[in-house]
């Protein structure tokens, strides 16, 4: 054990011992979810491990503390430890994604999109309405002129990647928040290729005349133009907001550069800091200037106080990020991805897109008589965490859904390479080959319940150690 696995044990060790003596329940479970963790293949796209550092930093005293506002201009006072927090999670965040600003403060990803929504709503709506009134603020207006302006407000277009090609719910989905609050239109993919198709996009666009148009997704395996979507953005007179919380490590590992980097084409770009980027769980924007005073009003326009524990910890994963192991990681990332696409397509299964050039690989299920529940299930039993995603036009729903997604950050930082990664291929289609629908009480063709063949968790389960074992989680952290 090296010197600081010994201090980690030691301070883990005994932070779970005060925790035991108040709720000791609470203390078992954190135990157990390490174990767990620690015996389980994750390959859930959007997770990750963050270092001992960045978890350390989430549990201090800066979880006590109020503070509205923004640096140096508070709601309360003694913010000048949070200030110092909070513009140096900026500073890194600039620096490393090359932003002309930076904003720490969303406590997730669906939260700095809203902060961004609305950032856009105030930039492009309110304040050149404000202006033709001659009024400074809201403030000044009278009750029919807000009513006015809230129709203004309530009246605009966004178009987004729909949820089944791979986009986020928060891209226009209509249960979402930003389904209702927008005339939302969403494009899909080329039904052939599976592909984004620029031209399509270009042609909704034009038709849709939106105020913000979205780029970004949550299980789209490729790689995306930024460019183009600032070409057609800037056509239509649109804003563009990139999300790219789920390849923001790619980014800021230098995998996704020109085109490919959103960073320098979006006027607004958001994001999560947990997923590839592989910090505190959080959200992020990033803006070119002239967006920053609308989004640095995050609170109070759509935010109450920040977690200033988490931007804490922002500020040391965004730290560790500029560091040239982070290059060296993204890069396997998106190398490990290959690896694990390669594996299922030699052992003939089917993709989505037939491929991947990021983090991410969509796996049909379909060819294997089975939906992406009974899948996401059967893989769970024997020990490999997934999630179950739509393929495009999917014939089972949101729900049940044709596809798994299966992710390589998480990983990777476990130090997992092309080897480990094949053998996971190995292992899924084994899982899955001998994997077959159930039936349900009634004797007809169920979509959840699924038989899984004797023997096939235990030898999975046995094989996944094997690797696992080789790369642990945490090495030299042991509780006592
Ligand atoms: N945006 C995208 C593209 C995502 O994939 C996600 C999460 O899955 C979010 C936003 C929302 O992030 P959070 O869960 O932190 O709100």
């Amino acid at each position: 054990m090296t010197d600081q696995s010994a201090l980690i044990s030691s301070a883990y060790s005994q932070a779970l011992s005060v925790i035991e003596s108040v709720e000791p329940r609470i203390a078992e479970a954190t135990r157990k979810e390490l174990a767990d963790q620690r015996s389980s293949l994750k390959l859930i796209a959007s997770e990750n491990y963050a270092s001992p550092a960045v978890l350390l930093t989430m549990g201090t005293w800066f979880s006590d503390k109020y503070a509205e506002g923004t640096v140096g201009h508070r709601f309360y006072a003694g913010c000048q430890n949070v200030d110092t927090v909070e513009a140096l999670a900026a500073e890194h965040a600039r620096e490393l994604f090359g932003a002309p600003y930076a904003y720490a403060q969303p406590h997730s990803g669906i939260d700095a999109n809203l902060t961004a929504f609305w950032s856009i709503l105030a930039h492009r709506v309110e304040g050149p309405w404000l202006e033709k009134f001659g009024a400074k603020n809201v403030n000044e207006l009278t009750e029919a002129d807000w009513e006015t302006l809230r129709g203004e407000l309530g009246n605009q277009r966004l178009l987004g990647m729909s949820l089944d090609a791979g986009g986020h719910l928060t891209h226009g989905f209509r249960p979402n928040i930003s389904g209702k609050m927008f005339y939302q239109q969403q494009y899909g993919t080329d039904p052939e290729t599976q592909l984004l198709d620029y031209d399509l996009v270009r042609a909704k666009a034009r038709e849709f005349q939106p105020l913000i148009l979205i780029a970004g997704y949550s299980a789209y395996p490729r790689r995306i133009n930024f460019a183009k979507m600032r070409e057609i953005a800037d056509e239509v007179g649109a804003t563009l907001m990139v999300d790219m919380a789920h390849f923001a490590g790619l980014v800021a590992g230098k995998v996704f550069t020109g085109d490919e980097d959103p960073v320098p084409f979006a006027h607004i770009t958001t994001t999560t800091t947990h997923k590839s980027l592989r910090g505190p769980r959080g959200g992020l924007i990033l803006a070119q200037e002239e967006y920053a005073s609308s989004v640095d009003r995050g609170c109070p326009l759509v935010l109450g106080g920040p977690l200033s524990h988490v931007m804490a910890a922002k500020a040391v994963a965004l730290a560790e990020a500029r560091q040239d192991s982070f290059r060296t990681y993204a890069q396997q990332v998106a190398d490990n991805a290959k690896s694990l696409a390669d594996g299922f397509l030699t052992r003939g299964a089917k993709l989505v897109t037939g491929g991947t050039d990021n983090h991410i690989v969509l796996l049909d299920v379909t060819s294997f008589g089975l939906t992406g529940r009974q899948a996401e299930s059967a893989l769970l039993d024997a020990g490999v965490v997934t999630n179950r995603n739509s393929v495009p036009n999917d014939p089972n729903g949101a729900w049940y859904t044709s596809g798994v997604r299966f992710g390589t950050p998480a990983l990777t930082t476990r130090g997992f390479g092309h080897d480990e990664f094949d053998k996971v291929a190995e292992l899924v289609v084994d899982v899955l080959k001998n994997t077959r629908p159930g039936s349900t009480k009634a004797g007809g063709a169920s979509k959840a319940t699924y038989e899984l063949g004797d023997g096939v968790a235990d030898r999975t389960h046995a094989a996944s150690a094997e690797m696992l074992d080789k790369h642990p989680l945490y090495p030299g952290l042991e509780l006592t």
